[in-house]
């Protein structure tokens, strides 16, 4: 499939209103490190941790993180990576770190909260990034997190590592971003302060349409119900965009959506500019967004909106036949 959009792979992804989206991958393994050149992603927008701790029966050792982490940032030679930290939880239990029996796990003990809960394991990982990134930039983000307090608790922790970092005497990175993904609607809501604080924001689609629509992601009979062209949820991202506009907030999406070519184009035409998906689906949304007017695609939204239409899937997608 790469190969068939070959000939893309080195332009950017700008429509025919001139307006360039960056497109970039999400990541596990290793073995993902490759498609960074083949898919003609601009970085890692999104490195999911997890893998490694899921693989395991017992705890990483700091050590053998530091070297996957500083592998992973080798190959991605100086292209930015978004590593997110350890997001478990809900449907990604760890063997030796199992929750009590929880009624509904992916309102649970997951993710940031763990995290601040297990201060030894967010500071083993954080550690184990800091070094792995001596002299280089580093992007780290924290996952599910749902109020600014969680945010600026995950912070001081990376602040107090890396103070401890530079008194050891270890070499620093040259730079440090710590993130956020947007992923509870709560955040969405959060203070004006929690933006201009953050370094940058990441909407984790698949969590927030599951916690907007309350519908679990997991569950096909529900999940199917609600399409994330719904003019509602549509609306609802309008929102974040302005918010991060307003702050100058930089602002990507994350979830599987963003990968979805029609997806893609209504999610530009809702003002975002950086995306992160499956390295095989960067060929096929760079080659739709190349051809799209997105000024036209809002205006069907606008139109579909003002109808009260339930989802703009079908209008966009007469848009999009009728043009030449
Ligand atoms: C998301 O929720 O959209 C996301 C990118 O994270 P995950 O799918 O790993 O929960
Ligand atoms: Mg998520």
């Amino acid at each position: 499939a790469q190969e068939r959009y070959a000939s893309i792979r080195e332009k950017p992804a700008t429509t025919k209103c001139g307006k360039t989206i960056s497109l970039q991958m999400n990541a596990g393994l290793m073995a993902d490190l490759p498609s960074l050149d083949g898919s003609g992603a601009e970085g890692v927008g999104l490195f999911r941790t997890e893998l490694q701790f899921l693989v395991r029966n017992q705890m990483p050792k700091r050590s053998e993180l530091s070297a996957l982490y500083t592998r992973v940032l080798d190959a991605a030679h100086g292209k930015r990576v978004v590593f997110r930290t350890l997001d478990i939880g809900s449907d990604k239990v760890l063997p030796y770190m199992k929750p009590n029996d929880e009624p509904n796990p992916a309102l649970g003990w997951r993710a940031i909260r763990v995290g601040l809960d297990r201060r030894g394991v967010m500071r083993m990982q954080l550690q184990a990034l800091i070094r792995a990134a001596a002299g280089r930039p580093l992007t780290i983000m924290f996952p599910f997190v749902a109020q600014y307090e969680e945010y600026r608790q995950a912070r001081a922790e990376m602040d107090k590592v890396l103070a401890r970092e530079k008194k050891l005497g270890h070499a620093l990175p040259e730079t440090i971003e710590v993130g956020a993904m947007l992923e509870t609607p709560s955040l969405a809501f959060a203070p004006d302060k929690f933006y201009e604080e953050v370094d940058f924001l990441s909407i984790g689609g698949n969590d927030l349409k599951q916690f907007f629509f309350a519908a679990d992601r997991e569950n096909e009979r529900v999940r199917k119900r609600y399409d994330t062209l719904n003019v509602s949820f549509l609306t609802f991202l309008e929102g974040i965009v302005k918010r991060c506009e307003a702050s100058n907030t930089s602002l990507s999406f994350c979830g599987e959506d963003a990968g979805r070519p029609i997806e893609a184009i209504c999610l530009a035409a809702m003002g975002l500019r950086s995306l992160s998906m499956r390295p095989a689906s960067i060929g096929p949304v760079k080659n739709i967004l190349r051809s799209v007017d997105l000024d036209g695609v809002r205006r069907i939204i606008e139109e579909a909106r003002l109808r009260g239409d339930q989802s703009v899937r079908p209008a966009v997608m007469a848009y999009l036949q009728s043009q030449p």
